[in-house]
């Protein structure tokens, strides 16, 4: 479904197909998100003559773009051949803009429509990119078009400077830091005043790297809603493209009428990151960052970038959400109350109850000092036990390896490895034997909801628990700190019932 469409903010979806039937298909189904459509040209094996007649029938706004190989395009084009289409085949199609590269607007002489003059790197962001701008914007350009790489997540801060520049002098300015890194510049460029943004038509259509899909703009971000006041929040981490923690979130900011969008942040130096984009007496880009959630791998690290921390998320060691309020950073681990919410809804106490959990990394924390709170008697279980050891120590519980150990007699096994999700999806911790005697399994992995090791401890007998229920929980708490709305943990689940 798309959203209403209330401010400037335009979604041009790229079309990049071999043939003209499917480039005709392609459009009408771009028509359904697009505001306007880019006809990549450049895509195209050949161009037949019957292609101006064919190409003559959009329902949107067209932008003509025939781009070569080193600028990202398809096409292995020289210099004559992209000449000779801009003059002779580009005028026959019905186009409302045409993007060409700066390196040769300058020695065309165009009956053009409106004209994009564009700049493509896809290295990294050049040191002299305000002086590109300038050059393009003095080539007759309607509009200036500047796609960077972004190699990490600050390369963003160029691309929102130019943004801003463009603004106060009143230019208009396509900005795009490419990459999963400059995913903020895609989602937040035109509530900073970008002309357009790029949507793919779906996943596998992307035309450049990072290139998020229209419908996800349109229906998961919102862009149509964002504007200056619109509050900012985020998750943390590397990787981070894979989380459905934007769904959750997006889907509660609606349902709860707040101005919020919740966008993920491919962040390798979490340090650089906090000081030049988030703490608000450092940070070099003006916006309305107001939380974030953290991640692995960075979940300590960030600890030193905060004013203050919850005593239960210094007593976890990890911080798992920020809030920014005002000139301060703070932090918090929702982690724990999230996992023990499940079991708490399920049973009246877990007083000396039997509790093993395997993995000695930050869920594991979270879980041991929500369990130990509630005075549960619980084992560690690593496969590195020199590792684990200081860990359990810390939370005073018994720690054993996990490769031959018997898990007989245990009320919980909790899993706290990444064993059954991703790239180790066929993974378990745990050999079926191991499940033997075992009276529920409680796997914190939600992402499949059913996991290999839920699923052979089914078979033996055992209760099984998914992680979804703790994702939600730990996502309400952060949602409340951030906001100060309880939401309705039903739009959290409703939204995860469509991706997971
Ligand atoms: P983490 O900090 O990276 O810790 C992972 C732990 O798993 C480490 O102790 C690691 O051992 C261990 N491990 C990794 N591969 C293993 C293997 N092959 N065999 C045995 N142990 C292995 O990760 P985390 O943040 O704790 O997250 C762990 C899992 O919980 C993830 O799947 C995550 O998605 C899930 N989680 C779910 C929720 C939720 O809301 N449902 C919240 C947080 C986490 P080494 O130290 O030896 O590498």
């Amino acid at each position: 479904m798309q959203t209403s469409r209330s401010n400037r903010t335009r979604v041009c979806v790229p079309v990049c197909e071999k043939d003209l039937a499917a480039l005709q298909n392609s459009c009408e189904r771009a028509a359904e998100w697009a505001d306007l459509i880019e006809l990549r040209l450049d895509c195209l094996k050949d161009l037949p003559d019957d292609a101006v007649r064919v190409l003559n029938n959009f329902s949107r706004p067209v932008i003509l773009t025939f781009r070569p190989t080193e600028q990202g395009g398809h096409r292995d084009s020289s210099r004559a051949e992209r000449q000779a289409f801009w003059t002779s085949v580009a005028p026959h199609v019905k186009a409302d803009w045409w993007d060409v590269e700066g390196d040769l607007v300058a020695e065309l002489s165009l009956n053009s429509p409106r004209l994009i003059v564009s700049h493509h790197d896809f290295t990294g962001v050049p040191e002299d990119l305000e002086q590109i701008y300038e050059r393009l914007a003095s080539a007759r350009a309607a509009v200036v078009k500047i796609a960077v790489q972004a190699n990490d997540i600050t390369d963003c801060l160029a691309v929102f400077h130019l943004l801003d520049l463009a603004r106060s002098e009143g230019r208009e300015l396509i900005a795009i830091a490419m990459g999963n890194a400059g995913i903020a510049t895609r989602i937040l460029g035109p509530s900073r005043g970008s002309f357009l943004t790029y949507g793919a038509l779906d996943d596998d259509s992307a035309t450049a790297p990072g290139q998020v899909n229209a419908p996800k703009l349109r229906s998961l971000y919102h862009v149509d809603g964002i504007d200056r006041e619109t509050m900012i929040c985020g998750l943390v981490g590397l990787p981070v493209m894979h989380s459905v923690s934007p769904h959750v979130h997006n889907a509660a900011f609606v349902a709860e009428e707040i101005n919020g969008v919740y966008l993920p942040f491919e962040v390798r130096d979490a340090k650089e990151f906090f000081r030049r984009m988030v703490h608000p007496r450092s940070r070099e880009l003006n916006w309305n960052l107001r939380g974030l959630s953290i991640t692995a791998p960075h979940k300590q690290t960030v600890m030193e970038c905060l004013d203050w921390i919850d005593p239960k998320a210094e007593e976890i060691g990890a911080v798992n959400t920020v809030v920014v309020d005002q000139d301060r950073l703070f932090g918090y681990n929702t982690d724990a109350d999230g996992f023990i919410d499940p079991l708490l809804h399920r049973f009246k106490s877990l007083r000396d109850a039997r509790v093993a959990i395997v993995g000695a990394g930050g869920a594991a924390r979270a879980a041991m000092y929500a369990l130990r709170k509630q005075r549960a008697r619980v084992t560690l279980f690593a496969r590195d036990i020199m590792k684990a050891q200081p860990v359990a120590e810390f939370f005073e519980v018994s720690c054993e390896s996990i490769s031959g150990a018997s898990f007989d007699g245990y009320d919980f096994v909790v899993n706290a490895t990444p064993l059954g999700s991703g790239g180790h999806i066929d993974q378990s911790p745990l050999t079926v034997e191991q499940l033997n005697g075992v009276w529920c399994v409680y796997d914190l992995i939600y992402n499949p909801r059913e996991t290999r090791l839920m699923r052979e401890a089914h078979a033996v007998g055992c209760k099984t628990l998914g992680g979804l229920e703790m994702l939600i929980a730990q996502a309400k708490l952060q949602f409340e700190l951030w906001t100060g709305k309880k939401p309705s943990a039903g739009a959290m689940e409703h939204a995860l019932r469509n991706v997971l």
